[in-house]
């Protein structure tokens, strides 16, 4: 099983851990920094330092337990030397984390502004996209790319939190993306909530304002299928 650092402290750029398992694509550590692939958003990427050696994460997930996180190594990175127990030094990729963050957050300003259920997304470094099963709801590109940059203006705090297990199966309309379930069977599950705005449970990484997102930008509305509306926003300053 792995500590989430990222889960409580998501703008820890370095940390310290030790490998509890060795694979032949990569290690799983005792604790880390990097978010683990999921929720729409991509795994970290970055460096791993062991006995002096630095070896490049290429991105990182879940093991079939969903408890221990793997960090994959480069295909011709040589791991021989590596042991159980070693001590390792980590780095992630902070530029890419942090558009992230800002474009993660910024769904979240997505989901507050239409009010219809969200049926999937992605996260991305430049853009993020959304789906909505709309059921009739008019969008438009100008006004939501206005409401969102409002709300960035507003210099609105996102805070962690978390809610029970009960509590959450007699609210189920928190969960705003149907097809992405948080994990329940632990007692309680992360919470983010970014004041009267937006509430739902979440595992990602977010920035701590909604300030420093910085300007967003509706770059595409279009139609999958019958209903479905696919939402893609930007950064403007990336
Ligand atoms: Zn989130």
């Amino acid at each position: 099983m792995t500590e989430k650092v990222f889960y409580q402290d998501s703008y820890q750029k370095t940390h310290s851990s030790e490998v509890i398992k060795l694979r032949d694509d990569g290690v799983i550590l005792a604790s880390t920094i990097f978010y683990p692939l999921g929720g729409g958003q991509p795994g970290d990427i970055g460096i791993l330092t062991i006995n002096g050696r630095e070896y490049p994460v290429i991105d990182t997930c879940y093991d079939e337990d969903r408890k221990s996180i793997i960090h994959f190594m480069d295909e011709h990175s040589d791991m021989s030397a590596i042991r159980q127990g070693d001590r390792v030094d980590m780095a992630i990729d902070w530029e890419r984390r942090h558009r992230l963050m800002r474009m993660h957050t910024s769904m979240h300003l997505v989901c507050s502004v239409i009010t219809a259920q969200a049926t999937g997304g992605s996260v991305g470094e430049r853009e993020s996209r959304l789906d909505f099963d709309l059921q009739g709801q008019v969008i438009d590109k100008e006004q939501l790319t206005s409401d969102l940059n409002e709300l960035v203006a507003r210099e609105i705090p996102v805070n962690i939190g978390s809610i029970s297990d009960a509590e959450l199966d007699q609210n189920p309309e928190l969960v705003r993306t149907m097809s992405v379930q948080p994990p329940r069977g632990q007692g309680s599950v992360r919470t983010i909530s970014i004041e009267d705005v937006d509430y739902q449970p979440c595992g990602g990484t977010h920035v701590r304002n909604t300030a420093e997102i910085g300007e967003l930008l509706i770059t595409k509305l279009k139609n999958k299928g019958k209903q479905n509306k696919r939402i893609s926003i930007a950064l403007v300053n990336p």
